[in-house]
């Protein structure tokens, strides 16, 4: 039983942070769930985790900016589950620099990571969603897809990209069994900051309405919901998770 029972979920980045979250209430919810990740490690102590509450998980090694890799992963959910249900691209990385600050490198870094790894997803599971029908895309793009701030010009513009890519996809599946949805954290908890002092800590939370940052979990339920069958009629939706800062 559960509210994801019967679903096989793919999710990016699930070693760490948001995926991690997203990966343990999916398997308490009934999903078979695949942890995609470069990081092997992290990934197999999420599994571990997992398998010890009871949950079915797998871990398999995925780079979402190598096609082969996403072939691979799709290949692996479906010889372990029989199926691929949903997909969760969740994968991302962020780094500050405005324009003038912002290298070629970084750029192509962080669209390669953050958008083409996005649309690699998509492209490689959309015949297995297909095939299965009823199936999802939860894509996770970020607040700051959403509105600018001084010092981050890629990540603004990978993340900007996840929020169209995902209406148009939702139009293109629209009548092909897979809903596609687009999640929209605020400033939450994970590791993807790095280290960040006291002073910008404060800064932060000065700048979010309810005060504080959020926790993974607030970001899993949302995804659970677009994953389920509770949102059989919702596609091309976005849902802003971010302590009313959008607001
Ligand atoms: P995180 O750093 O804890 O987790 C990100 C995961 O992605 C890591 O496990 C990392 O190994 C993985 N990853 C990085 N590059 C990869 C690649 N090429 N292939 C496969 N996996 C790769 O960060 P998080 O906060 O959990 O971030 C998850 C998603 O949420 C990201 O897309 C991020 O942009 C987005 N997001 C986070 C926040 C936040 O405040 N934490 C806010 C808005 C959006």
């Amino acid at each position: 039983a559960g509210r994801l029972a019967g679903k096989t979920a793919l999710i990016s980045g699930g070693a760490s942070g948001l995926g991690e979250a997203q990966a343990t209430l999916f398997a308490s919810e009934g999903a078979s769930v695949l942890v995609g990740d470069i990081q092997e490690e992290k990934g197999a102590q999420v599994v571990a985790a997992i398998e010890k509450e009871g949950g079915k998980a797998a871990f398999v090694r995925l780079d979402v900016t190598e096609t082969q890799s996403w072939d691979n992963a799709v290949t692996e959910a479906l010889s372990r589950f029989g199926k691929l249900t949903t997909l969760v691209n969740n994968a991302g990385i962020f780094h500050p620099g405005g324009i003038v600050d912002e290298t070629s490198e970084g750029w192509n870094r962080m669209i390669a990571i953050n958008q083409t790894g996005v649309f690699l997803g998509m492209k490689a599971a959309a015949a297995a969603l297909q095939e299965t029908g009823n199936a999802s895309i939860v894509n996770i793009s970020s607040l700051f897809g959403l509105i600018g701030s001084p010092s981050a010009i890629s990540y603004h513009a990978s993340k900007a990209a996840v929020r169209v890519m995902g209406k148009a996809a939702a139009l293109e599946f629209a009548k092909k069994g897979v809903r596609v949805n687009t999640i929209f954290p605020g400033q939450i908890r994970t590791p993807i900051l790095g280290d960040i002092t006291p002073e910008q800590d404060k800064a932060i939370k000065a700048m979010i309405p309810m005060g504080d940052a959020g926790d993974p979990i607030d970001i899993a339920y949302g995804s659970l919901y677009f994953a389920s069958d509770e949102a059989k009629y919702v596609s091309g939706a976005e849902l802003w998770i971010d302590g009313a800062w959008y607001a």
